[in-house]
């Protein structure tokens, strides 16, 4: 008798394994393609999982192996492509392959829905009855309410959008279709192909000539590009180039942003640009929406996906090019649950696939220069704006001893006056929302705290509340100091609110966009924001990296930075680069259009060096600097980090499990991995929980994850393991 084939499973469990189980019964077996889904009995319940590979033997006996119970899909629903790359994940991550797996798959498909696209109607009135007198529907008031609701609505509505106004409303619409004044259109779910506009292509420059010329040279191999370029230097040219090319072939392409909220006016762009069919995933999407997205890219039924960090998972087929916006930004990096960087899979998915990835940046990481300098990544540059822009002036304001109000100092007053004098815009940046960070009693120097973190509450004016931006925890301002119950209690430090407060005493005829988390959480307010920037009915900006991020706007001409000491004394290793980023992509906001631009730059400390060289001599220079520091203590990217994170209601917990995990850590005798803790969290408590963590320093890759394979799953049974809540971040961004 033949050996069954054993088939090996991601099964959405925390566990770092593979299971094996035999397949159903009476399954054909061509029908075991791996990719398809399989409902399984796991313990005393029933799971999905996902058929990764097809092995011989199991290390469990053949007898013990429980059978599958039956395959949810006839043909594969993660492409063979796609299941390389997230076993590539798995393991490189030391994370559960089947929370891998499951988190890079739509909601829908997790739950065993069918690998169908959901049929997206949207109902309409039909002419007819446009002229019919709705008095007709007197005896029946819902259809009426519908009627009229569509009639407001020419475009049509889906089925949701209805209950969402009128509640249930199916019989209604039945009868309505009967009397055909309702009919139905299907919707797709990605952007069909706009109309034709003129087409917005310019002429390339020579340097975006050379580029686009060299990365279409390797159209068949993996080759890493790093597209060096200021804001405004025609980078996006280039990706469009590329992909028009490669699209053309019948590839696909895949675009990876960092915020898509923030840049409404790219995805037009790409839109307009290609005259294709586009999907955009992002996190709005309904569930259903999200599984029709995938199919139409899995399906081929769009050449091109943008989206943020988790379209990285996106199934395509055919991909033929791979291009990540603002390589540097750490909105790529998932920070919860399972910590992946969309960047470096992307790599790896690109490698896989032997396909060209352009990495585009005016301001690169540290670890992506690194790798041109290892002539591991091929740099293309763009040394001048495209167009006419014109770089803008910069100049630091030493505003030691000088007075603020608002935090403006008198010459960013003037200037503020100057531009706006003459029709411009200008911006004002400050990393901080609220009004101000601490609320302090003037008369024992109390400062309100979180009970909940090693934090203080913010003061948000606006809604007369204190928030803990680390928790989310709230409450109303109190009318006196808790502890000495004195009256004075004052607001200290600034925030947006504050700003913005001050701006409408100074411009009161002006009118002023504050763009933050707090201004923007309602749907919609973002983009209405965005496009009250773009016609001009705001000329005074202020806001956070919200603002500094990816838009164009052309008038534009002075742009502030509140705080530039924000960053330089930041306790993170990577709060310096991160500071010059940002105020790069301040500065790159200015002068954009052909009028000249101008940043001032408010600091306490003007003769920091990170501050002159940027200012003196740009962003490479500050970059050497940074990887000078780097080097010397071995950090990223002379050096690779593992940070084993763990944290509990109870103080001792999360120290005590990171000991034991220390001991046995060197117990394996990790060889080129340095154990450094465990320590407690910069801010131990947050959120109720204490929180600590041990850090793993290795001078390659190789001995780092030699030891990490061996270590990782022994966590897993450790009896301090279940007092904690714990997690491994493999290259964390940030050691907070
Ligand atoms: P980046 O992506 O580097 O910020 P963009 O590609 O958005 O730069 O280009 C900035 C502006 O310059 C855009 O308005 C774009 O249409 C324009 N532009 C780009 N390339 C050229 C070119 N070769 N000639 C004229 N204008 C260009
Ligand atoms: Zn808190």
């Amino acid at each position: 008798m033949a050996v069954p084939p054993i088939l090996r499973l991601a099964i959405p469990s925390p566990l770092r394994r593979y299971f094996d189980y035999l397949p159903p019964a009476k399954t054909p077996y061509q029908q075991l393609q791996p990719g398809i889904r399989l409902q399984v009995p796991f313990g005393r319940r029933t799971l999905i999982g996902i058929l990764v590979t097809i092995a011989s033997q199991s290390e469990i006996e053949t007898s013990k192996l429980r059978r599958a119970q039956y395959c949810l899909d006839k043909t594969p629903v993660v492409p063979n492509s796609l299941l390389q790359l997230l076993t590539w994940a798995a393991s490189y991550y030391h994370h559960s392959p089947g929370e891998v797996f499951f988190s890079a798959l739509p909601q829908l498909l997790r739950q065993g829905k069918p690998a169908t696209s959901p049929i997206y109607r949207r109902w309409l009135l039909s002419s007819k009855d446009c002229t019919t007198d709705a008095t007709i529907l007197s005896r029946a008031p819902r259809q009426q309410q519908l009627v009229e609701l569509l009639r407001y609505h020419p475009e049509g509505l889906t089925s949701s959008q209805i209950k969402a106004q009128l509640g249930t409303y199916q019989s209604s619409l039945r009868s309505l279709i009967a009397k055909g004044w309702v009919y139905s259109q299907e919707k797709p779910i990605y952007k069909s192909i706009p109309p034709s506009k003129e087409h917005l292509r310019h002429p390339l420059n020579d340097a975006q000539k050379a580029a686009v010329t060299t990365i279409l040279a390797f159209q068949q191999k993996f080759r890493p590009f790093l597209l060096e370029g200021v804001t405004g230097s025609g980078k996006t040219e280039v990706y469009l180039r590329a992909i028009e090319e490669i699209i053309a072939k019948s590839r696909q392409a895949l675009v990876l942003i960092p915020e898509i909220g923030l840049t409404p006016q790219m995805v037009e762009r790409f839109h307009r640009y290609l005259q294709t069919p586009i999907t955009v995933l992002h996190s709005a999407l309904s569930d259903r929406e999200r599984l029709a997205a995938w199919l139409a890219a899995y399906e081929g039924k769009t050449p091109v996906v943008i989206g943020t960090r988790s379209a990285v998972w996106a199934p395509l087929p055919r991909l033929g090019i791979i291009i990540i916006d603002e390589e540097h930004d750490s909105s790529f990096k998932q920070q919860e649950g399972f910590h992946y960087h969309a960047r470096d899979l992307a790599i790896m998915r690109a490698y896989q696939t032997k396909i060209p990835i352009i990495l585009g940046s005016a301001t690169p990481s540290l670890e992506s220069l690194d790798n041109v300098k290892r002539q591991r990544y091929h740099l293309l540059q763009l040394l001048q704006r495209a167009g006419v822009a014109q770089t803008p002036r910069i100049q630091l304001l030493d505003v030691r001893s000088r007075p603020l109000e608002f935090g403006l100092s008198p010459p960013l007053l003037a200037a503020l006056r100057y531009h706006l004098g003459q029709g411009n815009q200008a911006l004002l940046f400050l990393n901080r929302r609220g009004f101000a960070p601490t609320l302090i009693c003037h008369e024992c120097g109390f400062a309100v705290p979180c009970h909940r973190c090693d934090a203080y509450m913010t003061v948000h004016q606006h809604t007369n509340r204190l928030r803990c931006h680390h928790c989310g925890a709230e409450g109303p301002l109190p009318t006196s100091c808790p502890q000495c119950r004195n009256l004075l209690l004052r607001p200290r430090g600034l925030g947006t609110e504050q700003v913005e407060a001050g701006l409408k005493h100074f411009f009161p005829e002006i009118e002023i966009a504050r763009v933050d988390r707090d201004t923007t959480r309602r749907a919609g307010t973002l983009n209405k924001m965005l496009d009250g920037i773009h016609n001009g009915k705001y000329r005074l900006l202020i806001g956070t990296q919200m603002l500094a991020k990816g838009h164009h706007y052309p008038n534009i001409t002075l742009a502030g930075i509140l705080d530039a000491d924000q960053g330089l004394f930041g306790s993170d290793f990577r709060a310096g680069e991160h500071m010059s980023q940002l105020i790069l992509q301040v500065i790159g906001r200015t002068g954009r259009g052909n009028k000249p631009g101008e940043v001032l730059i408010q600091t306490h400390h003007p003769e920091h060096p990170l501050l002159t060289a940027l200012v003196g001599h740009g962003y490479r220079h500050v970059a050497e600097i940074l990887l000078e520091e780097r080097r010397q203590i071995g950090f990223p990217p002379y050096g690779y980090l593992a940070l084993l994170r763990a944290r509990a209601v109870s103080p001792d917990s999360p120290m005590k499990f990171l000991e034991t995990a220390r001991s046995m850590a060197t117990a394996h005798n990790p060889h080129g991995v340095t154990l450094l803790g465990p320590v407690p969290a910069p801010m131990e408590r947050r959120a109720g929980r204490y929180r600590a963590q041990l850090l793993l320093q290795g001078s390659a890759r190789a001995p780092l994850q030699r030891l990490l394979t061996a270590w990782i799953p022994t966590l897993e049974r450790l009896q301090a393991a279940r007092k904690v809540r714990w997690s491994l971040d493999v290259d964390p961004i940030d050691l907070m």
